[in-house]
């Protein structure tokens, strides 16, 4: 068996641009710039860059890293796509450290282009979950600690907030950063991407209360007396992602800012929807990775501005 690194397009530049073309132009060329999708020409010549196009309608050039998550990196394309199949690949994430030293970039880079990665991973996927009348669980939790905030005993206002439902049929998730657990920061959250139809399920948690009445049915399991499994009522799916979110942050990302969480959320959710039970194996998962980096423009300033 060959290596799944040994492939081309990760170790030559032109059948890096082949590769990432072949995928982001499936149809060919469309320039960035206007739309144009004729009179477009591949420049040739010794001094020219590498899959440098020019459009004839609006007579500019353009490469296939021009609105996406590869423009203005100096990166070498063909590193990009060892870096998204490491990432794309491991179970639990890679840290920036572990990049840096494995592609041989240095780790400011390697913390950067596994952002830019991060938010390749963002689902643009606005279907309501529990549209076919199925069961949607809801549940939120806390990680980490806000900034400047260390362990306070009680309460919960000095950790970071998620929310994730998960959708029982499709087994797909979707998980948010949010600013606290009321009512006014989950409500909005569940009703767009809640369909009317689905039965919602969650634990007692009061927020819960009075959106429930707006699904088909709410099921409710009351943790509090340590209940958690009535008929086919349980939040277990969703728990059970909490937990490889939590081991993955702790373990190899030791936590993160939480102006960068809804990346990190992003990430673990992407490798959750696409994983081997969904008939998804290494190279398909970096396959639909590579479909996410059109539009997903993140500059270094927009990385590191102040939430
Ligand atoms: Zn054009």
């Amino acid at each position: 068996m060959a290596s799944a690194l040994s492939a081309p397009h990760f170790h030559n530049e032109d059948a890096a641009f082949a590769f990432v073309e072949a995928r982001v132009w499936p149809q060919g060329p469309t320039c960035p710039h206007c739309g144009g999708v004729e009179r477009i020409s591949k420049m040739g010549g010794k001094s020219t860059r590498l899959g440098l196009y020019k459009c004839y309608q609006c007579r500019k050039p353009f490469t296939v890293r021009l609105g996406t998550i590869f423009e203005a990196s100096h990166v070498p394309l063909h590193i990009w796509l060892q870096a998204m199949y490491l990432i794309a690949g491991s179970k639990k994430g890679i840290s920036s450290n572990q990049l840096h030293r494995t592609l041989g970039v240095t780790l400011k880079t390697a913390w950067f282009m596994s952002h830019r990665i991060r938010e390749a991973m963002r689902s643009n996927d606005l279907m309501p979950f529990g549209s076919d009348g199925g069961a949607v669980e809801v549940d939120e939790t806390y990680i980490g600690f806000k900034k400047g905030r260390g362990p306070m005993p009680g309460g919960h206002a000095h950790k970071m907030a998620v929310l994730a439902l998960v959708d029982r049929n499709s087994g797909q998730v979707r998980s948010f950063s949010i600013e606290n657990t009321r009512a006014e920061d989950i409500h909005p959250i569940v009703r767009a991407n809640i369909a009317r139809e689905a039965r919602l399920m969650t634990d007692e948690a009061r927020m819960y209360g009075k959106i429930g009445k707006e699904f088909a049915e709410h099921g409710k399991v009351l943790h509090g007396i340590g209940q958690y499994v009535k008929g086919d009522v349980y939040t277990n799916t969703v728990e059970g992602n909490f937990s490889i979110f939590k081991r993955g942050m702790r373990g190899i990302y030791q936590w993160c800012a939480e102006k960068h969480l809804h990346r990190y959320l992003a990430e673990f959710d992407f490798r959750y929807n696409n994983r081997e039970a969904t008939g998804c194996n290494d190279s398909d998962r970096a396959d639909r990775l590579l479909a996410g980096v059109i539009g997903k423009r993140l500059t270094y300033k927009s990385a590191f501005a102040r939430a």
